[in-house]
């Protein structure tokens, strides 16, 4: 199955943004979110991630769309309990 994908370099501009988007991650948390449905840790989030991601599990092929922030509620009020 596999799949004609013609692979390019980025243009010079876009190395530079990933360039820089490396080095302002480098000093940030990052937390992954585990797949739903088969628990494989299926995206990175950094600190400064805001809003919603889509990520589509490499494991078991399920796109799911995540809250980051909203997850970040859940996993507080998850110590409140009990
Ligand atoms: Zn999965």
């Amino acid at each position: 199955m596999a799949k004609d994908i013609r692979v390019s370099e980025p243009s010079l501009e876009m190395q530079e943004k990933i360039k820089r988007a490396r080095r302002a991650i480098a000093s940030q948390k990052m937390r992954t979110v585990k797949c739903p449905y088969c628990q494989h840790n299926t995206i990175v989030v950094f600190e400064d991630t805001r809003g919603h991601v889509q990520a589509k599990c490499k494991r078991c092929g399920h796109e799911t769309v995540f809250d980051v922030l909203s997850m970040r509620r859940l996993k507080l009020g998850f110590y409140q309990g009990g």
